[in-house]
């Protein structure tokens, strides 16, 4: 698939899904970088999006629950370039029955090239990142040139 060069805002828009088992590390995690959240949009899965919000009193905006099509919400706001960065704690003591949606999730996130992190290490990595905190120039997928060079 050819690519094309696009810009990430500085102030991102950010996707928190946690599975039931992975609810409170999300939790934690959040408490200890709030002021690393602060500025980004917030999007989460339904009741992830509650937890935190009850928890911490933040803002975010919640999608349908995750069981429901949540995760395919994030997915397609992904494909739209609605979500610039994706912090998923799925449970890997409990693949099933999340197999499926984790690995949609995971692979549209692949073919936006939008960073993830599924691990509170990785997740602390990321948001720490100097990156977050200005525009960041990265690839994309072009389909219009993919279809052009097809004859298409
Ligand atoms: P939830 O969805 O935040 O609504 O629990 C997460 C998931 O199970 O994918």
């Amino acid at each position: 698939m050819e690519q094309k060069t696009t810009l990430m805002p500085a102030a991102k828009r950010v996707a928190l899904i946690a599975h039931d088992n992975r609810k409170d590390l999300l939790l934690d995690w959040c408490q200890t970088h709030l002021q690393h959240l602060h500025g980004h949009t917030l999007f989460a899965t339904g009741t992830t999006g509650r937890v935190l919000e009850k928890a911490l009193g933040i803002s975010v905006n919640k999608l349908i629950s995750g069981p429901l099509g949540g995760d395919q919400q994030i997915g397609a706001m992904v494909t739209e370039r609605q979500i610039d960065v994706m912090i998923f704690f799925w449970d890997p003591f409990e693949p099933m029955p999340h197999d499926p949606d984790v690995k949609a999730l995971l692979r549209v996130a692949a073919v936006w090239n939008i960073p993830v992190a599924c691990s509170r290490a990785s997740a602390d990595f990321l948001i720490t990142s100097p990156f977050m905190q200005q525009e960041y120039e990265y690839q994309i997928p072009d389909y219009d040139a993919y279809l052009a060079s097809r004859g298409f």
